[in-house]
């Protein structure tokens, strides 16, 4: 989907111009009073006019009665209505981080018994909730290479879920979406129990939907961290789900109503004003990625940078392939030097940074920058992050808002010293 033959800048033009219209119109009209701006709805209970319009509400047949925060809210609704535009989905559910819509997802799916496959290098906090929390509800998770034979090979008949992340956390390796949907529709018949074939979901957060759309490549279920590019301007932790209403449902009734992770309407109202804003931001962050990754791969104190805009990157073809553009975040490694310790050499590039920001967290409108490491990861054994290419030199840059030449001015000098 992203046409080699065209600049790229081109490219992410005409994506920003897909979505502009969207992120500015899309759930959202005017109040009664005539306010553009959705109201923000701060009530935590709604009165009802009759004893019969109660009833009628709990029996769920007025869709437009708001009953409860946790159970509904105006301006959480508005937002929904705008994610799910832009994921292209039925339905979408904000929920009060992007931990809450992973977990959910995956216990609103999965239950004693059930068994998982997911990628070996991931988001850690995701991958400790499959390795460590899950295990002691019975839901076991094989974790592989990031291959559909990987995939099917970990296939038991227990097997509920494929889980995809991609572009991962760190490394920014990317799985083929289309070939473990396809692994999955191959299982429909028999394989994996009585209960049909696994679903695939995909943690999509760090492409956003600006460069990537898993469910029309055949995924069951997106969930993105939208305290990222969402949001975008570092102010909000929130999550969200998106996919067929009948899924979607299932994941609000389990995440929301449930386990009680809502949005609050205040963080639903500040995702909403930043989405508007969210392809022009995304256009010009993904251009200064593709810009810093060049310049890195071509800096002599740098190793390897991985982001899926260069051609030395394994997934790249893919990427032309299944994505709308390549993301605005990337990692690099430092080039070893004989007897300097590479957590040391990195500490001193990271204090030598004067633009880009040292803090973890991405998709803000500020380039951050951060040792994984040492932070992120911190909690991922050592091993695990050694086979998932986590490595000690190893930075995660999110590119932001500032002038693409002033961050490669400030990347060469803190690299120079
Ligand atoms: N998924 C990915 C890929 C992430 O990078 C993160 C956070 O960094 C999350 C999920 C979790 O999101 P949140 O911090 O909003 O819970």
């Amino acid at each position: 989907m992203i046409d080699p033959h065209l600049p790229y800048s081109e490219q992410l033009r005409r994506r920003a111009d897909r979505l502009g219209t969207m992120c500015v119109h899309a759930g959202e009209s005017p109040g009664a009073d005539g306010a553009l701006d959705p109201a923000i709805v701060m009530s935590s209970a709604f009165a009802f006019t009759s004893a019969e319009h109660a009833a009628r509400a709990f029996r769920g047949e007025d869709d437009d009665t708001w009953i409860y925060g946790r159970w509904g809210n105006p301006t959480v609704r508005a937002l929904e209505h705008k994610l799910a535009a832009l994921e292209g989905a039925e339905a979408a559910c904000a929920t009060s981080s992007g931990m809450a819509a992973i977990a959910g997802v995956l216990l609103a799916n999965c239950e004693a018994g059930d068994h998982i496959v997911a990628p070996r290098s991931m988001y850690a906090e995701s991958a400790r909730l499959l390795r460590e929390r899950l295990p002691k509800l019975g839901i076991t998770t094989t974790f592989v290479e990031r291959s559909r034979e990987a995939y099917a090979e970990a296939v038991t008949e227990k097997t509920r879920l494929f889980y995809v992340e991609t572009p991962s956390n760190p490394t920014l390796g990317i799985v083929d979406i289309q070939a473990i949907v396809e692994l999955a529709r191959s299982l429909e018949t028999g394989a994996c129990g009585a209960r049909g074939r696994p679903r695939v979901i995909v943690d999509g957060t760090f492409a956003t939907p600006f460069a990537q759309t898993p469910l029309a490549l055949g995924a069951d279920l997106v969930m993105h961290s939208m305290t990222k590019g969402l949001s975008g301007h570092g102010d909000v932790i929130g999550g969200a789900v998106m996919g067929s209403r009948a899924l979607v449902d299932a994941a609000q009734e389990a995440i929301v109503k449930g386990f009680g992770g809502v949005l609050a309407p205040l963080s639903a109202w500040l995702v909403a004003r930043g989405l508007r804003t969210f392809a022009l931001r995304q256009e010009r962050a993904c251009a200064t990625a593709a810009e810093l990754a060049a310049a890195l791969a071509a800096h002599a104190r740098v190793a390897v940078v991985h982001h899926p805009s260069l051609a030395s990157h394994p997934g790249h073809a893919l990427a032309q392939r299944q994505m709308h553009a390549y993301g605005a975040v990337l990692s690099f490694e430092l080039r070893a030097e004989a007897g300097v310790d590479a957590v040391d050499q990195g500490r001193k590039v990271l204090e030598a940074l004067r633009v880009a920001t040292h803090a973890v967290s991405l998709g803000d409108v500020r380039t951050l920058v951060v040792h994984p490491a040492s932070t992120t990861h911190s909690t991922m054994p050592a091993e695990t992050r050694r086979l998932g290419g986590i490595t000690d030199g190893l930075f995660r840059v999110s590119c932001g808002l500032e002038s693409s030449g002033d961050l490669r001015a400030d990347f060469d000098q803190a690299l120079e010293r």
